[in-house]
């Protein structure tokens, strides 16, 4: 028996006991019989109310559980009462364990949202549950308007439609992004992940710069190949006509001044690529070093005039070279960075000018200050110049605007990609103007962060 039972129990012998005190009062001398029946009246009375009572608090509670906004719960005492505080206490746990639920999954889809690759959640039926920004914008959905639209429907790449149908999601497909044009292409790789009853997770990645960076790798690769392959060819020619020929001493002299070409070229070549890989792989030039530019401008004087006397053993007329005069350096400061990448640079400059430039011609170097604070380093020839088409081209590896008189230079293709790759370094930008016909000016800018003391 609980503490209801109790309860009523003890009302029945209260109604029992009133009953019989009030009665003796009544009538004195009543049987005790008559005593026992107005006893069982009084108890039969009392649990009767006492049932009328109970059954109003559990009203009252039924119609508070009833509303649909619970409120505050009524007082109650007894049983009812209790049950009141235990459901109004569980009801509040229910709420915040759901509050903490709904936090949980917010949270979870605002890590989702910042997440960089797109993120697609597909229910049982393939309809799109929930994605991020990215994902509606690589496949041009409206995040908010497309929810619970069949995926199949919004892509309509025929790529994507074979790879949903043959339900084999163990490789990825890359396929083209909906932003993807001719001249910017998109590339997409897709995967689809199972998960819950029959659920989907769609992870799309942007692999646009991976494989742009994979195709320059083939090409360089390709481009190196057959660079090395042309001398190497020749050389083994030669090697076979020296071995198998019988040939006077003028005719292997002469065979053998052109094999030392090749592997001159061959020479050139490689210190071309280490320069390169050296750039790549050395940390960037102080900008705490400082460079005196009239010495560094002296330097590559010297370099050229050496290169002018050779070349004039070949040519019938040597270049008329113009540089600052040393008084018009004098006042010139210092420029930030390594001297040994500045001066490869511009003797890089230098040399295209003389190599490009027929016997005779005119180049002509200056360095002077802007208006903005900027330094700028050109180099002007009288060469042959270079069709507009070209111009944004140069300096991409082993690109040539006239393949054999490059190779009749002793060119590599790779002079103007290590002149932009030291520029970039010291934060300075190369630009070329030129008029097909009357020739080209290489100029190269330094801001004014990388220059100091310069008038
Ligand atoms: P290369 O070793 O072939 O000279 P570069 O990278 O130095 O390679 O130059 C790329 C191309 O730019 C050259 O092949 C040439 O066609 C063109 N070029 C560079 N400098 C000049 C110049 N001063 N006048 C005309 N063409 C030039």
């Amino acid at each position: 028996m609980g503490w209801r039972g109790f309860r009523l129990l003890a009302s029945q012998i209260l109604g029992a006991v009133l009953a019989w005190v009030l009665w003796s009062r009544v009538s004195k001398d009543s049987s005790l019989a008559w005593q026992a029946v107005v006893a069982l009246l009084g108890a039969w009375l009392a649990g009767w109310i006492w049932w009328a009572v109970d059954s109003w608090n559990a009203g009252r509670l039924l119609a508070w559980l009833r509303q649909s906004e619970l409120g505050n719960a009524p007082e109650l005492s007894g049983v009812w009462g209790e049950a009141g505080v235990r459901m109004r206490r569980w009801l509040r746990q229910s709420v915040h364990q759901v509050q903490q639920g709904d936090q949980r999954l917010n949270d979870i889809l605002s890590a989702l949202q910042a997440s960089p690759n797109g993120v697609v959640l597909l229910d049982a039926e393939n309809r799109i549950e929930w994605c991020n920004q990215i994902a509606a914008r690589q496949f041009g959905f409206d995040a908010e308007r497309d929810l619970l639209q069949s995926i199949g429907n919004l892509v309509r790449d025929p790529e994507f439609s074979a790879y949903f149908a043959a339900q084999d999601f163990s490789g990825d497909l890359l396929m083209q992004g909906r932003e993807s044009t001719p001249s910017r292409p998109v590339r997409l790789s897709v995967q689809l992940y199972g998960y819950g009853e029959g659920r989907k997770l769609l992870l799309a990645r942007d692999v646009t710069a991976l494989e742009q960076a994979e195709a320059m790798r083939r090409d360089f690769v390709a481009n190196v190949s057959h660079e090395i392959r042309t001398p190497l060819t020749v050389l083994s020619g030669f090697v076979e006509t020296l071995q198998n020929l019988p040939l006077d001493a003028a005719e292997r002299n002469r065979y053998l001044g052109l094999m030392a070409q090749q592997a001159e070229r061959m020479q050139h070549l490689v210190e071309d690529l280490l320069t390169l890989s050296r750039l790549e792989g050395s940390p960037l030039p102080s900008s705490k070093d400082w460079v005196c530019v009239a010495q560094l401008l002296q330097r590559c004087e010297d370099e050229a005039r050496g290169l002018s006397v050779m070349l004039t053993r070949k040519q019938a007329l040597p270049h008329v070279l113009t540089f600052p005069s040393p008084e018009a350096l004098a006042e010139v400061g210092d420029v930030a960075g390594s001297s040994a990448e500045l001066q490869s640079a511009f003797s890089n400059l230098l040399a295209n000018a003389m190599r490009y430039t027929p016997a005779g011609g005119r180049i002509d170097v200056s360095w002077s200050m802007l208006a903005d604070g900027s330094a700028r380093f050109a180099v002007k020839d009288s060469g042959p110049g270079i069709d507009p088409k070209h111009v944004a081209r140069l300096t991409e590896r082993f690109y040539r605007v006239d393949h054999s008189r490059s190779r009749d230079t002793g060119g590599t293709g790779l002079g103007l990609a290590i002149v932009k790759h030291v520029l970039q370094r010291h934060g300075a930008k190369l630009s070329v103007s030129s008029v097909q016909g009357q020739g080209s000016e290489f100029a190269v800018t330094f801001p004014p962060s990388r220059l100091r003391g310069l008038s």
